[in-house]
């Protein structure tokens, strides 16, 4: 199954788990059922689930973090439920601190001592946006739309979950208004 099953933005995992739930046109949901949520945690590059019931449990998280989403987007406090969610996931998380050379500096970083689960992964995501001072989540104002991204723009002025998908949707719309020439036709 080719990856371009699932719209991917390219934006943190868990903001394109979130995207799953409404897609364009909005309200799709493109994980209905357990096969499409194997194929997406391939899509991403997660641990697939190791089970069907694997498949309630992402619903349930993902419900959460879209509440999370729509509050950080609006500027509201994140919920709790989504919070505790998040925290349940990561207690699950086994590692050991390890000195790592980021940028010329040393830093101290917990290794993984196994992959973490699809669910663990996306938790760690979310995790890592509310733990970043400057990312600021935001929807797309394209209202045919409603996705998910984070701004990270120096200036945060990013509007779009992606210029080449909705930056121009303005002057499609104009483009359609102006009329067509006329198609000649030729019998032969
Ligand atoms: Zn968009």
């Amino acid at each position: 199954m080719p990856d371009e099953e699932f719209l991917l933005l390219g934006e943190a995992l868990w903001l394109e788990f979130v995207n799953t739930a409404e897609s364009p046109p909005v309200g799709r949901d493109s994980l209905s059922d357990p096969g499409e949520y194997l194929r997406w945690t391939k899509a991403v590059r997660i641990e697939p689930p190791r089970d069907a019931s694997a498949f309630n449990d992402a619903l349930t998280l993902r419900t959460r973090l879209l509440a999370l989403a729509r509050a950080l987007d609006t500027g509201r406090n994140p919920p709790p439920s989504a919070i505790e969610a998040i925290n349940r996931l990561l207690v699950g998380m086994e590692g050991r601190e390890q000195l790592v050379r980021v940028g010329g500096n040393w830093q101290l970083r917990i290794q993984p001592v196994r992959p973490p689960s699809a669910l663990e992964a996306v938790a760690q995501s979310a995790a890592q946006t509310l733990a970043n001072p400057i990312a600021v989540i935001r929807r797309c104002a394209n209202p045919g739309c409603g996705l998910y991204f984070s701004d990270e723009s120096p200036n945060q002025s990013r509007r779009w979950c992606s210029r080449s998908r909705c930056g121009d949707t303005g002057r499609i719309e104009r483009r359609r208004n102006t009329p067509r020439p006329t198609p000649m036709i030729t019998e032969g």
